[in-house]
């Protein structure tokens, strides 16, 4: 079975390889359709994002295609940022923005009410752009006070899983992906290739 992967990052083919490997899985990663334009994520939720990513990958590829949709949910911010995370701080956000901003807008808010959550989705779609199948993960924790850590991406140095006292960017990437809310997605897409 080949599966187009609909996305540029070469992280996430490699991560998705690694985790898909022995399954008889061969992925395409975008960089094998260069002319596929870039798709505008103006979905609500992680869920309708990822569906329009795989959706158009397959249409236009005519082929099965992944793709993902994550972020971080802040209970004291009402969820933010949510599906804008990669945007948190405006058009030319980056992660050091994005996470510098997050501690701002947490200033002065206590240890108790600092919960948050990664979630992750991903969706499978048939080469008729149909959703076949919704895979999702979450992992629950808290922010930080101040960056911790230097591995990872994102949020990573200000985010601590539950019953951890290291943040995701003092974990190496396995012990991460052992808890982590795409790893949790990816072992279910997992079991379900393998049962295929
Ligand atoms: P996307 O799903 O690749 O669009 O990622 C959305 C954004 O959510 C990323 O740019 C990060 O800011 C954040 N994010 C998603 N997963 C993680 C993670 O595992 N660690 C840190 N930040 C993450």
């Amino acid at each position: 079975m080949e599966i187009v992967v609909a996305t540029r990052n070469r992280k996430k083919l490699n991560e998705l390889n690694r985790m898909l490997g022995g399954l008889g899985v061969t992925l395409l990663g975008l960089d094998s359709f260069p002319e596929f334009p870039e798709v505008e994520e103006t979905g609500s939720t992680f869920e309708e994002n990822a569906k329009l990513k795989a959706g158009q990958a397959a249409l236009f590829t005519g082929r099965y295609a992944l793709a993902d949709d994550s972020g971080l949910e802040v209970d004291a911010l009402g969820g933010a940022p949510g599906v804008y995370s990669a945007r948190y701080a405006g058009p030319d956000a980056n992660d050091r923005k994005n996470l510098q901003l997050l501690l701002q807008e947490l200033a002065g808010v206590s240890e108790e009410r600092r919960g948050a959550r990664f979630r992750a989705v991903l969706v499978l779609s048939d080469a008729s752009g149909q959703s076949a199948a919704v895979f999702d993960g979450k992992v629950e924790g808290r922010i930080g006070f101040e960056p911790r850590g230097d591995n990872g991406f994102g949020y990573d140095p200000v985010f601590f899983p539950e019953g951890h006292d290291r943040t995701f960017a003092q974990m190496a990437a396995l012990e991460k992906d052992s808890m982590s809310h795409r790893g949790r997605a990816l072992e279910k897409l997992k079991e379900y290739l393998a049962a295929k």
